[in-house]
């Protein structure tokens, strides 16, 4: 198994000699020691990452780099049951998930950005005077790139595929929970073709290794994706050298209900909204908003599909739900359901671990809440788990207030046979995708991120090299 840093094409141990241990939410037990990165080791990652973009990956030609890129999501296919079973193993995600979502979604990434490689142009200008005006687009430089835990391969490859596509050399730092998928995606970079030292992988701790590369003044660019207090911290300390940042934040995104939905498709896809990954999901639909003229005979749909929902071991072809990552995810979901019951919500189902547990691990039920109120703690606040908040609709205009009416705006969801409404209403959400009449679809071409406190800057896509590249101006004089 891969445990170690992979620096300039090399597997090293950490300078310091530390190690830490990952994993298996399923059981709790250790699967393996890691590398731990620090300080030292990101510094050696960086001037590797430099040497390589002044080197033989900036000066090769677009349409070369395309091909190693598209041989990556080859590589990752014909590896796809390893990379699946070992992702499951790292996160708790169910084997179903891993296999036929987050593998074939990242390979499918490669796919994309190998093509795109080849399509980035630059503009000719109409100035005035006698002047010849064109810009040049170019790579941003050495970019670190720092994901979670929740899609450790698929949120990495968003990443690494567009940038490597745009000529950048990067540094991937991992999440602690789950470095192993990263490990292998620098074999496979390696495998396919990837010079030394173009894509270094540095597991650690995000207080440690992430600082590190958010304050390393040869460090271009930093594309995160992470809590959205990450994001702020991030900021604070990419301010003393003016580093270029892509923030993919934290959500709590409303998925709304109408009368006149097809009300079958909305309880299924309520369900796939929230528990999803187990609810470890920036886009989760964790606040269901449903008109008040339907709502019993709705919600009865809902809880009755949740009660069917029972976690299981995410290995087993059949499971729907595995365990939380951590124990301290475990603890973050328990401690969010004390203050919904608290603040006055009602339980409708779950609100604890299952009994029998299916094995050792972190796993909970799926929990219902309702009569959430629009300001409650579990309306308003991330809680990153398997947990939904009902709360109910009138009109237009209170709908509108409670929807927009969180500090995020990553993702939303419609539900209704009304085109006009659904319209109308897509423009009014202050998010960054809308989905209507169904939920949490993706593609590499989509350009995907946030409205206010999620973040800034959008990913997959050809919006991506807005972050990836830099344009210069070239001026000529014709006179
Ligand atoms: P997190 O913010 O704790 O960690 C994310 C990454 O940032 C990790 O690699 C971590 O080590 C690193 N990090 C933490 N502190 C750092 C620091 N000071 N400097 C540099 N790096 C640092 O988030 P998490 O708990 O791993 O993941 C859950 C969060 O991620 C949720 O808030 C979720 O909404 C968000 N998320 C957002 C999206 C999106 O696309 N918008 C997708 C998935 C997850």
């Amino acid at each position: 198994m891969l445990t170690k840093l992979f620096i300039n094409g090399k597997w090293e141990d950490a300078a310091s000699g530390k190690t830490f241990p990952t994993i298996n939410p399923a059981t709790t037990e250790v699967i393996a020691q890691i590398a731990e990165g620090g300080t030292e080791d990101i510094d050696r990652a960086v001037k590797t990452a430099r040497v390589a973009l002044d080197g033989p990956w900036g000066k090769m030609n677009a349409s070369e780099r395309g091909r190693i890129i598209w041989k990556m999501g080859e590589r990752m296919l014909e590896r796809a049951d390893e990379i699946a079973r070992l992702e499951t193993m790292d996160n708790g995600k169910t084997i179903t998930e891993s296999s036929k979502i987050d593998v074939p979604y990242a390979a499918d990434l490669y796919f994309y950005y190998g093509g795109a490689a080849t399509k980035l142009e630059g503009h000719t200008i109409p100035v005035n005077g006698p002047y010849f005006n064109y810009t040049l687009r170019e790579p941003l430089g050495v970019v670190g790139l720092i994901v979670p835990w929740n899609f450790p391969l698929l949120l990495a490859s968003r990443k690494v595929a567009a940038a490597l596509a745009a000529g950048n050399t990067l540094i991937l730092k991992p999440a602690a929970q789950t470095p192993l998928t990263a490990l292998m995606l620098a074999e496979i970079g390696m495998e396919a073709g990837l010079p030394p030292g173009v894509l270094n992988v540095v597991p650690g701790h995000g207080s440690t290794a992430g600082a590190a590369l958010v304050k390393h003044p040869d460090v271009d660019g930093i594309a995160l994706t992470g809590g959205t207090n990450t994001g702020q911290q991030l900021m604070r300390d990419g301010a003393a050298t003016v580093k270029k940042m892509h923030l993919e934040l934290g959500g709590k995104s409303p998925n709304i209900v109408f009368a006149d939905a097809d009300l079958e498709a909305a309880a299924k896809m309520a369900l796939m909204g929230i528990f999803y990954n187990k609810g470890e999901v920036c886009t989760a639909g964790s606040r269901l908003l449903v008109e008040k003229s339907i709502y019993d005979g709705f919600m009865e749909k809902v809880v009755d599909r949740a009660k069917k929902m029972q976690p299981a071991d995410p290995m087993d072809p059949k499971a729907r739900l595995g365990p939380l990552v951590s124990e301290t995810q475990l603890a973050n979901v328990k401690k969010y359901v004390e203050i919904g019951e608290k603040e006055g919500a009602r339980l409708l189902v779950g609100g604890r671990q299952p009994e029998p547990m299916p094995g050792k691990g972190y796993f909970y039920q799926p929990t219902i809440f309702d009569n959430v109120q629009p300001n409650a703690t579990i309306a308003q606040e991330e809680i990153f788990g398997p947990v939904l908040a009902t709360l109910t609709f009138q009109d237009g205009d209170e709908l509108l207030k409670i929807a927009n009416g969180t500090m995020y705006g990553l993702a939303s969801a419609i539900w209704t046979k009304d085109i006009k409404k659904a319209h109308r209403l897509a423009k009014a959400l202050k998010a960054g995708t809308v989905w209507i009449n169904t939920y949490n679809n993706y593609d590499a071409a989509m350009p995907y991120g946030g409205y206010k406190m999620s973040g800034f800057g959008r990913e997959s896509g050809m919006e991506a090299f807005e972050f990836y590249t830099q344009s210069k101006s070239v001026w000529v004089d014709l006179s």
